[in-house]
C-alpha cells in the first residue's frame, strides 16, 4: 500500500507568556526561538520545519497577542494576523493562569474559515490532574470542535501526542521545502536573537524592551566567525547601563552571547559589541524594516 504525504503550515498562537516559543522548539527538536520569562520577547514570526519520511511540517512561532502600543508592537500583530491566514492547522497554546475562552473571537475566526485548531493546555506542571481536568472541560465547552490536549512543554509531557495529533489533521500534500530546510530565517538572524537574549537576562525594567540588535558584518571563515553587532538603544542613559562600570556589563553580555553563537554555529566565533543611540527606533517603520521586522 502507498502512504500518502502530508503536509502543512502549522501555526503556533497565543497570548504571550504561555509557552509558545518552548513548544515549538520541543516540535522542532533545536532552539530557534528564544525563550525568557519576559513577556514580549518573540518579536517575529519564526519557522521551523520538519521533514518526514512522509511528511513536512512548517511550524510558525509567532509573537504573543496584545493590544498595539508602538508602531512594533503593530508590525508584531502583522505577523500574527499573517499567521492566521496562510495556517492549515492553528494550534492555540492557552497555559493554566490563563481564563478558558481568552481570545474567543480570534479562534471564531478559525471556524469560519475551516481551519482545524488544536488547543494546547500547557504548563500543567503546575496545577494538580483534577484542575487541569476542570479547565479543558470549560475550554472543551467553549470549543466544542478543538482537539484539546493538556501539556507540558518545559518538562516533555505530551509532546509525542501532540506531534502525532498534528499529523492525523494535517492535509495530504506535497513538500513545500526541500528536506534539510530547518527554517526560513538566515544564520545572522538567530546571531542578533541570541545577543537579545543575553540582554533581555542581564538587564531590567523598561532594556529588555529598548533594545535592538542589528548584525553590521558577518565574516565565516573556515574556523572562525567574526560578527560585528550594534546594539541599540532609545536612550544615552540606556546606553550607560548596557556598557556598565568600565564596560563590565557589555562584557558579560558579549562573553554569554559568543559562548552561545559557538554552540549554534559549531565554530570559533570572534564577537564585537557596540551600543548607539537610536531615539525611539520602535517608531520608524523604515528602520524597523532594516532590523528585519515585516
Ligand atoms: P511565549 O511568550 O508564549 O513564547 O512563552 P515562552 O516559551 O517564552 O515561555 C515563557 C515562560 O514560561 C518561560 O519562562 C518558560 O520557561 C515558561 N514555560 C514554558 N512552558 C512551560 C511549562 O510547561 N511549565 C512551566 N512551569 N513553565 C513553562
Ligand atoms: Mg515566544
Amino acid at each position: 500500500m502507498l502512504m500518502s504525504y502530508k503536509s502543512g503550515f502549522v501555526n503556533i498562537l497565543g497570548s504571550p507568556n504561555v509557552g509558545k516559543s518552548t513548544l515549538m522548539n520541543e516540535l522542532v527538536g533545536e532552539k530557534l526561538a528564544i525563550i525568557t520569562s519576559k513577556a514580549q520577547t518573540t518579536r517575529h514570526r519564526i519557522m521551523g520545519i520538519v521533514s518526514g519520511d512522509n511528511f513536512q511540517i512548517v511550524f510558525s512561532d509567532t509573537p504573543g497577542i496584545l493590544e498595539p502600543k508602538y508602531k512594533l508592537h503593530e508590525l508584531m500583530m502583522k505577523s500574527v494576523s499573517s499567521a492566521t491566514v496562510d495556517a492549515d492547522l492553528v494550534i492555540y497554546v492557552t497555559d493554566v493562569a490563563e481564563k478558558a475562552g481568552e481570545n474567543k473571537d480570534l479562534l471564531s475566526r478559525f471556524r469560519n474559515k475551516n481551519i482545524p485548531v488544536l488547543l494546547i493546555i500547557n504548563k500543567i506542571d503546575l496545577l494538580t490532574q483534577e484542575a487541569v481536568n476542570q479547565l479543558a472541560a470549560e475550554w472543551q465547552k467553549i470549543l466544542p470542535e478543538a482537539e484539546i490536549i493538556p501539556a507540558s512543554a518545559l518538562l516533555k509531557f505530551n509532546i509525542n501526542k501532540i506531534f502525532d495529533t498534528i499529523l492525523e489533521l494535517l492535509p495530504e500534500g506535497p513538500p513545500y521545502y526541500p528536506e534539510d530546510t530547518l527554517t526560513d530565517r538566515p544564520e545572522r538572524f538567530f546571531v542578533s536573537e541570541i545577543i537579545r537574549e543575553k540582554l533581555i537576562l542581564n538587564y531590567h525594567q523598561e532594556i529588555p524592551y529598548s533594545v535592538q540588535v542589528e548584525i553590521e558584518s558577518f565574516k565565516e571563515s573556515d574556523k572562525l566567525v567574526k560578527i560585528r553587532a550594534i546594539i541599540y538603544v532609545l536612550r544615552d542613559s540606556q546606553k550607560g547601563i548596557i556598557i556598565g562600570h568600565r564596560g563590565e556589563a557589555l562584557k558579560k553580555v558579549g562573553k554569554e552571547a559568543r559562548l552561545d553563537i559557538e554552540k549554534f554555529m559549531s565554530k570559533k566565533v570572534y564577537l564585537e559589541l557596540f551600543v548607539k543611540v537610536s531615539k525611539d527606533w520602535r517608531n520608524k517603520e523604515r528602520q524597523l524594516r532594516g532590523f528585519g521586522y515585516r
